[in-house]
């Protein structure tokens, strides 16, 4: 398999993904082939043939001169999640892609999770005889304050299969620390607040010799967001505060020589926001 890569400044960013995925209805209402097709620029990268829209899962390895920081562990293998029949019991080569890519388990420094979602967490842990077993451990495993405060309380069947078998092995294993939502991680790279989507979502931020780049996570999930800003999805805890938050970065970054890297985009999985026509649009280069 072959993974993008972009380079800021010193820091070298890879795209590892797991997998793509097709039909974006069941997170945002309004994303129907219809309206996505009211969106020209979205072909041909994040839309099919269709026109429905086109997810990609994958993590981003953000390596620094002395850090490899892994950003989002995607759905993982093995879990248990029947009511998404095609993320249940899955037996990918992530982990094989990873180290292709240039980085074994054994290397990341640092995991960080934008947020706690079922396909952020999985490769936080593997199966191990039967086990749940931190999947990198040598790695801090970076959570906000305010994420775990908002997951540790439910009770649901759901978070907690989630919680068990993805992040709380993970504690117990003494790995995980809790930081502020605009922590900064290192030199080049840093947290940023952007809640709404769950209560402690972070995006992050990297800067090195005067190149930018920022990490979406799930505060935009598909470019068409960037169009309709007002588009969020269902399973947003505040919908309101999404909107406002997703407004508040376009805002920030439009028509900067930023370049924005989607946790869910698919194609090339990065462009420039610029301004067009009263709202932005994604300019892949
Ligand atoms: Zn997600």
């Amino acid at each position: 398999m072959s993974h993008l890569t972009w380079q800021i400044g010193d820091v070298r960013i890879t795209r590892v993904q797991e997998f793509e995925m097709e039909g974006l209805e069941w997170v945002i209402e309004q994303a129907s082939a219809a309206n996505l097709g009211k969106i020209p620029w979205l072909a041909p990268h994040f839309v099919n043939g269709e026109g429905e829209a086109v997810l990609s899962i994958h993590a981003l390895v953000i390596e620094t001169r002395d850090r490899r920081i892994l950003v989002d562990t995607c759905v993982g293998n093995d879990k248990n999640l029947p009511v998404i029949a095609d993320w249940h019991q899955r037996t990918g080569p992530f982990l094989a892609d990873l180290a292709d890519a240039g980085y074994p388990r054994e290397s990341v420094d640092t995991v960080l999770c934008t947020h706690l979602h079922v396909d952020h967490v999985g490769w936080n842990t593997m199966r191990v005889d039967g086990k749940w077993q931190p999947t990198f451990a040598e790695a801090r495993y970076l959570v906000a304050h305010d994420e775990w405060a908002h997951w540790s309380e439910k009770t649901d069947e759901f978070t907690t299969q989630v919680l068990d078998e993805s992040v709380r092995p993970v504690w117990d294993a003494g790995l995980v620390d809790l930081v502020d939502a605009n922590h900064r991680v290192c030199d080049e790279v840093w947290l940023e607040p952007t809640p709404g989507h769950t209560p402690g979502h972070v995006s992050v931020r990297v800067s090195s010799r005067g190149e930018d780049a920022v990490i979406t996570g799930d505060m935009i999930h598909h470019p068409c967001q960037i169009a309709e800003p007002g588009w969020g999805a269902q399973v947003d805890h505040d919908f309101d505060q999404g909107v406002r938050t997703r407004s508040d970065f376009l805002a920030r970054y439009g028509d900067q020589p930023v370049l924005v890297i989607g946790t869910h985009f698919a194609g090339p999985s990065a462009g420039r926001i610029v301004r067009d026509a009263g709202t932005y649009r994604l300019d892949v280069g």
